[in-house]
């Protein structure tokens, strides 16, 4: 497992290796441009998804169903609001992670992981020389949410805190700025699959990002890097970034083999790369895309690309599944389901069934439609049909990232 992915990117059958062919790695990034950034979803949307295109150094290659990877940098505001509360100006010296002398600012901004609060940042923080006389809630309450026999109330307490609340609920305890090294984590990359065919898109890597954005315990919250990329990566703007290859999320060799994909919401992006490589390269396998979201009228991501994808016949099937356009919710896994006869059919024909997106919930629903229809189809059990399954696995004709 590379560096990134055990950071950052917990899929769980990628492969991962870092760079795309070129020099440029998480710890030594390409300084990119970004040459668009507009909003996919429309206005009204609940979710806010944005297209962007990073530029890349000629040496950088990608395949679809790689990713790209972003260092991002903590907000301005996050930052300043930390410093507040720890009673520091910024200006004071610290060592990094491989002891490069920088200033507490840039250690906060760029290198410590001061969003998410992690369970473990607490235990680290309740043992720092200062915590015996920590205010506010005080030393024995901030025990609590210590040590193994404390878990489940530590994971409560994390939910939706990040680095400022634990500073505001326990304040007095940071006596030195080296100290926080030893209680936050590294503030590691994130990966986005890119969404581009470098064949149709030559120098430039395309993404779908979801900004992440919420309120909780009165505050309101914004992802680390999806907040970056949305709000403050302008054209124009340069962000460090590398390529990763994903071994593991790739077309068939086979240009004739035919591809079902299942990725709603942002897991449509490197399904956009597939179908444009296949485009491009006028594979004659049939295409089936499955996409969701909440609203047609506002969350259709590339419906104008797709549709007209669809018209020149390289798309061969798309099924569109928006959970809220009508009373009861309907997502992918049950477009898959209605189709479970000619999904049996195309698997069949030798079909590659691929799923992106979130891997809570969509991607278990999706695995149980494909094994019911599968069941269905061949008029088996659902052992069988697990059976069936693991072949296909083997065959790499089922292949998934999900995140
Ligand atoms: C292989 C791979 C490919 C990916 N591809 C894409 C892609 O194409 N597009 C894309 O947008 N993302 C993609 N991601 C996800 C992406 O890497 C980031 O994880 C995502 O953008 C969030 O990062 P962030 O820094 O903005 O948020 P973070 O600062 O990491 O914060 C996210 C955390 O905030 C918390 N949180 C979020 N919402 C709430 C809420 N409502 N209430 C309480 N807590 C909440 C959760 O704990 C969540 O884990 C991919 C991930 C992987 C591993």
């Amino acid at each position: 497992m590379s560096q990134v992915q055990g950071a950052a990117a917990a899929t769980e059958e990628s492969v991962s290796s870092e760079s795309g062919g070129s020099k440029y790695t998480r710890n030594n990034p390409y300084y990119s441009t970004v040459m668009e950034n507009y909003r996919l979803s429309g206005a009204g949307s609940e979710k806010e998804t944005r297209h962007l295109v990073f530029s890349l150094a000629p040496e950088m290659t990608y395949a679809p169903g790689d990713a790209i990877g972003v260092n991002p940098e903590n907000r301005a505001q996050a930052v300043a609001e930390v410093l507040a509360s720890l009673g520091f100006t910024g200006e004071e010296r610290v060592l990094d992670h491989y002891k490069l002398d920088i200033c507490f600012e840039e250690a906060l901004r760029t290198r410590l992981t001061i969003g998410k609060l992690a369970r473990g940042a607490i235990g680290q923080y309740a043992k720092l020389p200062g915590a015996a006389g920590v205010g506010g809630r005080g030393y024995a309450e901030l025990k609590l949410l210590c040590g193994p026999e404390n878990k489940a109330r530590a994971e409560e307490y994390c939910w939706g805190r990040e680095f400022i609340d634990l500073l505001t609920d326990f304040p007095g305890v940071v006596k030195s700025p080296q100290e926080l090294f030893n209680v936050l984590q590294r503030l590691v990359p994130r990966l986005y699959s890119i969404a581009s065919s470098q064949l149709v898109h030559p120098g430039v890597a395309e993404t779908s990002v979801r900004v992440v954005r919420y309120d909780t315990h009165g505050r309101e919250r914004q992802g680390v890097a999806s907040g970056e990329l949305g709000e403050r990566s302008h054209v124009g703007e340069v962000l460090p970034v590398f390529l990763t290859e994903n071994q593991n999320f790739k077309l068939p060799e086979d240009a004739s083999a035919p591809v079902i994909m299942v990725g709603p919401g942002t897991g449509v992006a490197p399904f956009r790369a597939f179908l444009e490589e296949r485009q491009a390269k006028g594979a004659s396998g049939d295409n089936w895309l499955f996409f969701g979201d909440q609203h047609r009228a506002t969350d259709f991501l590339y419906e104008e690309q797709f549709t007209a994808m669809q018209k020149a016949g390289t798309l061969t099937r798309l099924d569109l599944a928006f959970s809220r356009d009508q009373k009861e919710k309907i997502y992918v896994q049950d477009r898959m389901a209605e189709h479970g006869a000619e999904l049996y059919a195309w698997l069949e024909r030798g079909a590659y069934f691929y799923v992106c997106g979130d891997a809570t919930r969509m991607a278990k629903s999706v695995e149980l439609a494909l094994l019911d229809s599968i069941a269905k189809g061949s008029n088996c059990t659902l052992d069988a049909a697990a059976e069936y399954l693991a072949t296909m696995k083997k065959q790499k004709r089922y292949q998934r990232d999900v995140y």
